[in-house]
């Protein structure tokens, strides 16, 4: 069979599927699994592959949720990650479901290819993507030591093949001051709510002088018990993101010293920690995101190469990005106003356009997996836009 032939028969496995795929997508969405925790989806989503000729590998890299699925032996290698993290309260609003299902129907339609032209296909199942960057603790276990290239698919408000992500960092803050009657005896105390909120408005001063594209935001976790107690204890967390790695070190000294500042001024003592994961940002593979546009182009979808209104926060997939020729493209299931992480966009993420793009996502997905093993010319190229960058 030629690729064009393959192609259309990857479509037509897609569409006979839609209906499961899209009941495999409604249950994982129905039931929401915090990262670590995401117990039934990963049992759904390999049992899912085990049903149609993959083999399984449950648990890899000791992470519980984590999982390998493989069909065929050869090269290249092509991996298609799945996330399948919710987040608190809001369950699926960022739409992973999409991500997993697609993942797995593309890795099923992609056999045909395999058995004719070689290669074989790897589905990840790459647990805690929101909270805890899984992919990174992934890496550093060998889960990508024998991939050759790495894609996958997100939803979201745009359909484009490329996009910007922030390398960002976790801070974790915590005052300790002295606790003494707010009114009766305030000179006896030391305030670590006030440390906190220097810190705060430190920060905010800070932003005013900082690159575009960076970004400081936090909460505060604890501020105190009663108003008529000084606070002796406060915490907080925070995100410090920037487009690149160096000036990501720069920044998080610059963040880290209004925290010294304010527990200066306060006399509260600063304990801090710095996240165990730090998120890369994305090096989009264009060779590859060509490829992936063009099957979605064919498809009907106006997909762009890059769209500069699109922003998104940071991902673990950027960590991917770094080791293995890679992209992250997104297929729009919302419309431009319904932002990631919000209730309307859980909504989405099982509407009809939800589904829509899942389908569209996994034959292009798939279809980019035909183009790969029929063209190892192509796979060099990818190859060569990767190497060059490392150097
Ligand atoms: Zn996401
Ligand atoms: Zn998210």
């Amino acid at each position: 069979m030629d690729t064009e032939s393959l192609k259309t028969s990857v479509i037509s496995e897609i569409d006979s599927r839609g209906h499961e795929l899209s009941e495999l997508s409604l249950k994982i969405h129905s039931n929401p699994e915090l990262g670590f925790q995401e117990v039934k989806a990963a049992a759904w989503l390999t049992q899912y592959l085990e049903e149609n000729g993959f083999s399984i590998e449950r648990g890899i890299c000791e992470l519980p949720t984590a999982f390998r699925g493989s069909y065929g032996t050869g090269k290249p290698a092509i991996a298609i990650l799945a996330e399948y993290d919710a987040l608190p309260d809001l369950g699926h609003a960022c739409g992973h479901n999409i991500i997993a299902t697609c993942a797995v129907g593309a890795g099923v339609a992609s056999k045909p290819a395999i058995d004719q032209l070689g290669g074989s296909i790897v589905v990840i199942g790459t647990p805690a993507e929101e909270l805890y960057g899984g992919k990174a603790t992934m890496i550093d276990r060998g889960a990508f030591d024998n991939v050759d290239i790495a894609m996958m698919v997100h939803p979201g408000a745009y359909d484009t093949a490329t996009i910007q992500v922030l390398a960002c960092q976790h801070i974790e803050v915590e005052f300790f001051g002295k606790a003494a009657h707010a009114a009766g005896r305030p000179e006896a105390g030391i305030n670590a709510l006030e440390a906190m909120i220097q810190s705060f408005i430190a920060i905010d001063s800070l932003r005013q002088h900082i690159k575009d594209k960076a970004r400081i935001h936090g909460i505060i976790t604890d501020g105190g018990e009663a108003p008529n107690v000084v606070p002796a204890h406060s915490a907080g967390s925070f995100i410090v993101r920037a487009e690149e790695d160096t000036y990501l070190d720069e920044l998080k000294e610059r963040v880290l010293n209004c925290f010294i500042g304010a527990a200066k001024a306060s006399g509260a003592r600063l304990e801090y920690r710095w996240g165990d994961v730090r998120y890369a940002p994305m090096r989009n593979n264009l060779t590859l995101a060509q490829l992936f546009m063009q099957n979605m182009q064919s498809l009907g979808r106006q997909m762009q190469l890059f769209e500069p209104n699109h922003n998104f926060g940071s991902t673990d997939m950027g960590n991917v990005s770094q080791v293995v020729p890679s992209i992250h493209p997104f297929v729009a299931i919302a419309p431009v106003e319904v932002a990631n992480h919000s209730p309307q966009f859980a909504s989405a993420a099982v509407s009809e356009a939800g589904i829509h793009g899942l389908l569209d996502a996994a034959k292009a997905l798939a279809m980019t997996v035909v183009d790969l093993t029929a063209n190892p010319e192509i796979v060099n190229q990818i190859v060569q836009e990767y190497q060059q960058k490392n150097d």
